[in-house]
């Protein structure tokens, strides 16, 4: 199902599905059960465009912890829970927006039901999540391996069963290392299920696997009009999970709003600090709320024209640089004035 078409699901004050706005989530890597630790990292997270955030939930103390949490954080809170049924009923009752479990492990039917009615009587929506490293061993021998078939089964058994309890206030998501696995599951899925997707590749990888794979896989699931919300999973500071979903959803025009910054690669006609320049550029315009395009170029011969489509741009060359706007260069400056002089064009833009 489109995302357009998919049921609307309202988490805290966001709604997900039904052409709402694919919405940023991340998870936090602090120990949930330390309060401000987890809260700071969700309000630096929050800082950098973050607007659902997870996190587990392994303890009755990390349950508990939640209430503290959410009277210190403006976004809906998720709880994450496996395996102990009793940790998920704990979660909702202390403020948790949403839960994700996964059915399979969370325990027998009576268990599940408890749950499902926990979550029916505050309202509260339930991801049903499934994993190709945790996918059932019949459904392994079925499929001959893990498919993607398999995967999408799994994960509509496990809906069909809260259905029959009584509930369909829910969020599917089904995650696959292998990238091209979890684009063909969640082609499959999105024909068989009116619920809200949440996409992400699981266990990406560090820094560079993991936006690589993410970028492929969320670009080509997105693409095809299929995801509601999304995550980003790295090896890392969750901040650059933020980061890269919300250039992954500027990129595919799924996303309006921002400074994008290009820059050149540099050649042999550079002279000056280029990637530096660029990475200072890209920090500095990071909290400046314009929608344009900023060019940072390494030399005075070939950069003007390559900025031709960026709105501002600033072409480095030898102790000095140029401001150029739309191609036209408008100012000449020395080389340490270059980022300042762009950022005081930036901040007076809109004059
Ligand atoms: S803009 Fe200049 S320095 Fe940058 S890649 Fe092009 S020619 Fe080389």
């Amino acid at each position: 199902m489109n995302r357009e078409a998919t049921k609307k699901i309202r988490i805290g004050d966001i709604t997900i599905g039904g052409g709402s706005p694919i919405a940023i989530q991340s998870m936090t890597n602090t120990r949930t059960e330390d309060v401000e630790a987890t809260a700071a990292q969700i309000l630096a997270l929050e800082k950098a465009g973050c607007e659902i955030i997870r996190c587990a939930v392994p303890t009755m103390e990390a349950a508990e912890a939640l209430a503290e949490i959410k009277k210190k954080i403006h976004i809906p809170l998720v709880a994450d829970i496996h395996f102990d049924h009793r940790l998920a009923i704990a979660a909702i009752e202390n403020g948790a927006d949403k839960i994700r479990i996964n059915p399979g492990n969370i325990g027998d039917a009576g268990r599940v039901q408890a749950v499902v009615d926990k979550a029916k009587e505050y309202k509260v929506a339930i991801r049903v999540g499934v994993n190709s490293g945790s996918l059932e061993k019949a459904l392994v021998e079925k499929y001959g391996g893990v498919t993607a078939e398999g995967l999408v089964k799994s994960a509509m058994d496990k809906v069909h069963l809260i259905e029959e309890m009584g509930y369909d206030n829910l969020v599917v998501s089904i995650k696959s290392s292998d990238v091209m696995m979890c684009v063909e599951a969640h082609r499959r899925i999105a024909e068989v299920c009116p619920y809200p997707l949440h996409v992400g590749i699981t266990e990406a990888g560090t820094l560079l696997a993991g936006n690589i794979k993410s970028s492929v896989g969320l670009g080509l699931i997105l693409n095809q009009g299929i995801g509601d919300t999304i995550r980003v999973s790295l090896t890392g500071d969750p901040v650059e999970e933020i980061k890269s979903a919300k250039l992954i959803l500027k990129t595919l025009g799924l996303r309006k709003g921002g400074i994008e910054v290009v820059s050149c690669p540099t050649c042999g006609r550079t002279k000056i600090d280029l990637i530096g320049l660029a990475n200072q550029v890209e920090q500095m315009a990071a909290d400046i709320p314009l929608d344009i395009k900023v060019a940072v170029m390494g030399c005075v011969v070939n950069g003007p024209g390559e900025a031709k489509e960026a709105d501002i741009g600033i072409a480095g060359g030898i102790g000095e640089g140029l401001l150029i706007k739309k191609g036209q260069v408008v100012k000449k400056v020395k080389e340490e004035q270059l980022l300042e002089t762009l950022r005081q064009e930036l901040l007076s833009w809109n004059e």
